[in-house]
């Protein structure tokens, strides 16, 4: 799909660009461009989000009474395009999953404490909805809540908590109620991540990087005052959050600026493997579908109108052929890609050490060496947000009648 601007929103992308330009530093376009999976490195993540929010662009999808951009989705996608062709890093998780339930859900002295320290980037937050036994079949949690006064103490364990290790709070489901339907009795609870009682290990992810922790929980005082909507109702803010998780991401900007990235990239390689060439041509006409279904999203948000299953489908069309594309470029690097080594890689961020040399982001090099991680750590696209097998089940269920 090749958008047609508006006049305006031409004149809008001039300004992101030029914004940009100027604003972006080389370390910070280094962290962007050199991200081994979805996550950015959480420092590189901050800096930018402190620069976004001194020109009030912070936060593009919430409404401007809560210092959101109050743009258009049409906006939107050209910030989310421009931001990925200019290699910024991404969006601390908190703005579009904890923000919108605040708001949604949240008190009035919540959302004045929280949400501008979500915009400025003082809070980090991390997500802790999974449990051992509780991942697809989330209801099933059991991290137990007991009111005590003023406070809930809770205690259990959360799994997979991306970015556990540095986040300063966590908006997490907890069991207030063991005794009706699994769906009730559920409580949704901001948690601050120093609070006594909180122990992080690291998990270690076969790329060797350890964005993903499991989180224990012995005791920990939480305020009741931090309950975001009514105790024992958490599911339908729980819910709601998610929808923002599985619907909110357009997949098909960054896919085509990677395609593209990839084939300049890999010139010289591809002459000489015509059969990969076609692969890649191939995958491209897949993400130009997916790119016609997300302007259709994009027409349907504008006119506030529900996307109800498409959701589901972008996701599974979207990750797996997030997945495709690494492949292909680890194909194309070849050897090279041969050169990493596990044990060098830094949480989230840039390879240390590594023996090629990434100093120039921009060379040749620097995306053979980062090929084999993005390999690994996107093997996950499929299982988190909703399992692609649970969207299957969605859609089969919706559109099929099955
Ligand atoms: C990289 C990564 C980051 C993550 N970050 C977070 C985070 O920050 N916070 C957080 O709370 N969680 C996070 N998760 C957890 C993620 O949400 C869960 O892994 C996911 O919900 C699947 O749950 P599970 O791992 O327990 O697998 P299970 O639910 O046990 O599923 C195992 C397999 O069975 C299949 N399956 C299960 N039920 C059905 C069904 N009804 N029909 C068909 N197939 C089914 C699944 O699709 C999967 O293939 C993360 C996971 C990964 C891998």
């Amino acid at each position: 799909m090749s958008l047609a601007l508006s006049p305006q929103d031409a004149a809008f992308r001039n300004e992101v660009r030029d914004f940009l330009d100027t604003s972006l530093t080389p370390d910070l376009r280094r962290a962007g461009t050199l991200m081994t999976s979805v996550y950015c490195d959480h420092e590189a993540q901050l800096e930018w989000q402190a620069l976004l929010h001194a020109k009030g662009w912070a936060a593009p999808s919430w409404p401007v009474e809560h210092g959101g951009c109050g743009w258009s989705a049409v906006q939107r996608y050209v910030f989310a395009r421009e931001r990925l062709l200019a290699g910024a890093p991404t969006a601390p998780l908190g703005i579009n999953m904890v923000g919108p339930a605040i708001m949604a859900f949240g008190n009035d002295a919540q959302k004045a404490h929280f949400l501008p320290r979500m915009l400025n980037g003082e809070h980090l937050w991390c997500q802790g909805y999974s449990e051992p036994q509780a991942g697809s079949d989330l209801a099933a949690l059991t991290m137990r809540a007991v009111p005590d006064g003023d406070d809930l103490i809770c205690t259990g364990t959360k799994i997979w908590t991306t970015h556990a290790n540095v986040a300063n709070w966590m908006f997490c489901l907890v069991r207030t109620d063991a005794t009706g339907r699994k769906q009730q009795g559920i409580t949704f609870v901001l948690i601050d991540m120093a609070s006594p009682g909180i122990t992080v290990h690291p998990i270690v992810m076969a790329s060797g990087e350890a964005v993903q922790n499991q989180v224990f929980f012995d005791q920990v005082r939480v305020p009741i005052a931090n309950v975001v909507g009514v105790i024992g109702d958490g599911w339908t803010v729980a819910k709601y959050l998610l929808e923002y998780e599985r619907g909110g991401t357009a997949y098909a900007p960054e896919l085509k600026v990677k395609l593209d990235a990839l084939r300049r990239q890999a010139a010289d390689g591809l002459a000489a493997n015509p059969l990969l060439a076609a692969r890649i041509a191939e995958t491209q006409i897949e993400v130009e579908v997916l790119d016609a279904l997300e302007a259709e999203i994009l027409s349907a948000l504008s006119a506030d109108r529900a996307i109800g299953t498409d959701a589901s489908m972008m996701k599974i069309l979207g990750t797996e052929l997030q997945q495709r594309v690494t492949e292909l470029a680890l194909e194309a690097a070849g050897p090279l890609a041969r050169a990493w080594q596990p044990g060098v890689a830094v949480p989230g961020g840039p390879v240390i050490g590594h023996p090629l040399d990434l100093d120039d982001y921009t060379s040749g090099e620097a995306w053979q060496a980062i090929a084999p991680l993005r390999y690994l750590n996107e093997r996950a696209g499929t299982i988190y947000a909703g399992a692609n097998e649970i969207q299957r089940g969605i859609l089969a269920k919706a559109e099929l009648g099955l």
